[in-house]
């Protein structure tokens, strides 16, 4: 029922740079760009899904990349898999697999291609080449970090297990590598609850986000001791701001993220993983919305529910916002950036994330 203790994060983790074995790869030629009758023949039905989030006037900007990357897809036999905070003309235009990060885990892992183009952030990329060994896995951005990640070290693991012996450690997958080689299972947004209690402990060891563990140790008897990691971008919501929106239209839904700090959830209708967010707004379809999550998910169900209207408190977030067609594009061109795993290290983690992937939901 409790949060017994709460660990202050150590460090920095830095995420390896590039390998050079994605560079011995051949090069292909940069596609021409140009807007022109076939390109907009070519992309008509794609800007169909998009039609009302993207305006008519940038279309011409986006679908030569667009076509582009479609192209070379088939050429380097790559997919390209999506989270649902990319912007919308990467989720509904490129991407072949959408998802929240437990998804995107499992499609890893069914994936056949040679190349996965990960648009995301790089744990993301990182959890796709644990589940991938023999693949090429490219990032299209590899500063493209997260928060939580950064909080914690596989050291700071290591300490906690010291200090705790026998207790059972869950990571959230928002981890690097070396952590989720660490612990003993990693887990979602959408499956956090079913985890921690899977492990037939009445203590367990939360990390990093405070939050998210916070919201778990709602909702069972274990016992959670959590890391104090965060999200940047759902810390910054606040309960008097979701109140500002119901007073304005009592009728309002509001739906958050479970990253999000305890008096804005104290405020929601409903509290979940982004894809139980989506479902719960698919099911529902209120007039009138506020999904307290990164901003760009509100564009692609809008994308998806043009009759519900999204009231937007436009967080979004720095990282996932680096991740763009052409530095897409790029990345299909040259091969880059490659995602390396110390092959001991991606042993390690593969155990963690495969016990999370298995678990019978
Ligand atoms: S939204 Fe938050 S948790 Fe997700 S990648 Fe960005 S910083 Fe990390």
């Amino acid at each position: 029922m409790s949060i017994t203790e709460a660990y202050r994060p150590a460090r920095a983790y830095a995420p390896p740079v590039s390998a050079p074995s994605a560079r011995r790869l051949r090069t292909l030629p940069m596609p021409a760009l140009d807007w022109n009758a076939d390109v907009e023949r070519e992309t008509a039905h794609l800007y169909d899904r998009v039609k009302t989030v993207i305006p008519a006037v940038e279309w011409p900007f986006f679908a030569p990349y667009i076509a582009a990357i479609n192209t070379l897809k088939r050429e380097r036999n790559a997919v390209i898999l999506a989270h649902n905070y990319q912007t919308p003309e990467i989720y509904n235009c490129v991407a072949d697999h959408v998802g929240d990060s437990l998804q995107l885990a499992r499609d890893a892992t069914k994936v056949d291609a040679d190349v996965i183009v990960q648009c995301g952030v790089h744990f993301m990329a990182e959890t796709s080449k644990i589940l991938n060994p023999g693949k090429t896995v490219l990032i299209p951005d590899s500063r493209a970090g997260c928060s939580l990640a950064s909080s914690i070290t596989g050291a700071d693991v290591r300490l906690l297990r010291a200090r705790h012996p026998g207790v059972p450690i869950v990571a959230y997958v928002n981890t690097s590598a070396e952590v989720k080689a660490e612990v003993d299972i990693c887990c979602t947004s959408s499956n956090a609850l079913q985890v921690v209690e899977s492990l037939g402990s009445d203590t367990v060891i939360f990390l990093p986000d405070q939050y998210l563990a916070k919201y778990v140790a709602s909702q069972t008897k274990v016992k959670i001791i959590a890391w104090t990691g965060s999200c940047e971008v759902h810390e910054r919501f606040t309960g008097d701001e979701l109140r500002l929106y119901r007073d304005n239209d009592p009728g309002i839904a509001i739906i958050a993220h479970p990253e999000c700090p305890p008096d804005v959830i104290a405020e929601a209708d409903f509290t979940g993983s982004t894809a139980h967010m989506i479902d719960w707004v698919r099911t529902r379809r209120p007039k009138r919305i506020v999904m307290v999550t990164e901003c760009s998910m509100a564009d692609n169900v809008q994308a998806e529910l043009p009759d519900v209207e999204f009231v937007r408190p436009c967080n979004l977030c720095p990282h996932m916002k680096r991740i763009t067609l052409p530095k897409i594009l790029d990345s299909l061109v040259h091969m880059r950036e490659e995602v390396v795993i110390d092959p001991a290290i991606a042993a390690k983690a593969r155990r963690s994330v495969e016990r999370m992937v298995h678990l019978k939901s």
